[in-house]
């Protein structure tokens, strides 16, 4: 048998009380009488009326005002008012509360047993509907957790088996997140690195450089990080936003490998080249010797032996890469810029004047001597102003300046050719490689550049070019004052 309803009567003492009491009683009710708020407050907090039958006036107090408050705490509650006289005030109040009914006399026990079964089976309507609601709301609630526990656990397999190395940290780089690929490459114990910084953890020096750049705004940074046992990765250092940073870092020990074995074919095979090249420019040259030659073949020996000293130059360029790339280029003396620079420019007068350029220089006086390899800085210049040369219109301008500032050498030269579509840019320092806006009739092999930037690094310098097609390009060059020879950091 279900357990009878309880109503809590709050009413002062009077006969109606005990009238209702009964009345209640005599239909099989349960009820409770509070004299007072607090024995009112110990019976809410104790039992679980079903219930609550409150006067107009309860203990000096108004009945509406702690109706009001009582909603507060038990909001499933229903309540009915009890008073001698229905006033429109009473009324306004018992709507905006929302009160579920009210009792006045003259009152017969039938009228309190009918307003208080209506009252409970409204109460249990909204109870039900809740009960519902609520499971309803559990379920869709529970679902939804089991989805993304199992998003979670699926992140958690790819994070954790990926063969790349990542972690996660937060904007003050303190680990949030390491995978286990990331904990082998650095011999990390996933459990106790966790919410240390990782600069404390990560000691790889190779690491604390790329963590610690502060020379760029580049979002995407990179560097290589070389291992004693000879594995290479290529580590790069990623914003998240609203997170932190990324840490990534791929293993590429393969690539080094295969761009090592290329660069040796490469550099054997011109080695090779070269002797049999010697001999055929030295045979060439002994043909007249022997014999008198016509018109003919001696404009024929004439083009062989152009051809011979493209090849030758080709071969030169390939070989010095290689050997720049390689980290021979360890030669360093101090070196006036500025000697270089004209030596430059009058080895390359006959080019200068056979188109009508003008050369504007301005070199600033006192400029510092570098730590550098004289030999290799005659050729950045010679290729930077050479090519400055090749592709200005003719009786056209260039300027070429350099000056120092803040313990590194500064050197520009601005041309007014054909400039350098914004796409072919950034690849224009890799090898072999000719902007599209070049007709193949002008002469070059896309490696000056490429020896160059190489160069430059080397002296742990910077270059980057301006340039905007149809006006003219300038080339940058920022080179240290006193740099010693970067560690080799062969990009691929
Ligand atoms: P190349 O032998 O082709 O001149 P480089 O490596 O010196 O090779 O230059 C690579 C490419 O960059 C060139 O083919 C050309 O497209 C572009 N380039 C270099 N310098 C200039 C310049 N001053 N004006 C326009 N384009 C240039």
């Amino acid at each position: 048998m279900p357990k009878p309803d309880l109503i809590l009567l709050a009413l002062e003492e009077s006969s109606i009380l005990y009238l209702m009491d009964r009345a209640l009683r005599a239909v099989q009710y349960e009820t409770a009488i509070a004299r007072d708020v607090e024995a009112l407050g110990k019976i809410l907090k104790e039992a679980t009326p079903s219930l609550l039958l409150i006067g107009e006036k309860f203990d000096g107090h108004e009945g509406l005002r702690i109706a009001r408050e009582l909603q507060g705490r038990f909001p499933t509650l229903p309540f009915l008012l009890y008073t001698e006289k229905l006033k429109p005030d009473l009324i306004r109040g018992l709507l905006q509360l929302g009160l579920s009914g009210y009792l006045a006399p003259p009152l017969k026990t039938d009228d309190i047993v009918e307003a208080v079964e209506n009252c409970l089976r409204n109460a249990h309507r909204v109870g039900d509907w809740l009960r519902k609601e609520v499971k309803r709301t559990t379920a869709s609630l529970q679902k939804r957790a089991q989805i993304s526990e199992a998003e979670r656990s699926r992140l958690e397999t790819v994070f954790n088996n990926i063969h790349d190395s990542v972690m996660i940290l937060n904007q003050d780089n303190v680990i949030l997140l390491v995978n286990p690929a990331m904990c082998r490459a650095f011999g990390l114990n996933a459990q106790t690195v966790v919410g240390k910084p990782v600069l404390e953890i990560v000691t790889h020096p190779d690491v604390i450089a790329l963590l610690t750049r502060t020379d760029t705004n580049d979002p995407f940074q990179y560097h290589e990080v070389s291992f004693p046992d000879g594995r290479v990765g290529n580590a790069q250092f990623t914003d998240i936003q609203g997170v932190g940073h990324a840490l990534t870092m791929q293993d590429i020990t393969y690539l080094k490998e295969v761009d090592r074995i290329r660069s040796e074919f490469v550099h054997t095979v011109s080695h090779d080249l070269r002797s049999p090249l010697t001999s055929v420019i030295g045979y060439s040259e002994l043909v007249e010797r022997v014999g008198p030659l016509n018109e003919t073949q001696r404009e024929f020996i004439g083009r062989i032996q152009d051809s011979i000293q493209h090849i030758t130059s080709l071969i030169n360029d390939l070989l010095d890469l290689g050997s720049i790339e390689a980290g021979r280029d360890t030669h360093r003396e101090f070196v006036q810029v500025e000697g270089i620079l004209r030596y430059t420019i009058n080895m390359l007068d006959g080019q200068i004047k056979s188109k009508q350029l003008k050369v504007q220089t301005e070199i600033a006086p006192g400029l510092p001597a570098l730590r550098a390899n004289p030999i290799r800085l005659r050729q950045v210049f010679d290729n930077v102003v050479g090519n400055a040369i090749k592709y200005s219109p003719l009786d056209s301008e260039i300027q070429i300046s350099i000056h120092a500032e803040e313990n590194q050498v500064i050197f520009q030269v601005t041309d007014h050719g054909p400039g350098i579509p914004a796409s072919d840019q950034p690849r224009i320092f890799d090898k072999f490689y000719r902007a599209a806006n070049i007709s193949s009739e002008v002469e070059g092999s896309g490696l000056g550049l490429a020896i160059v930037k190489n160069i430059v690094e080397n002296h742990q310098g910077r270059i980057w070019v301006e340039s905007t097609v149809g006006k003219g390009s300038s080339f940058f060059i920022v080179l240290p004052v006193n740099a010693e020879p970067a560690k080799t950091m062969r990009r691929l």
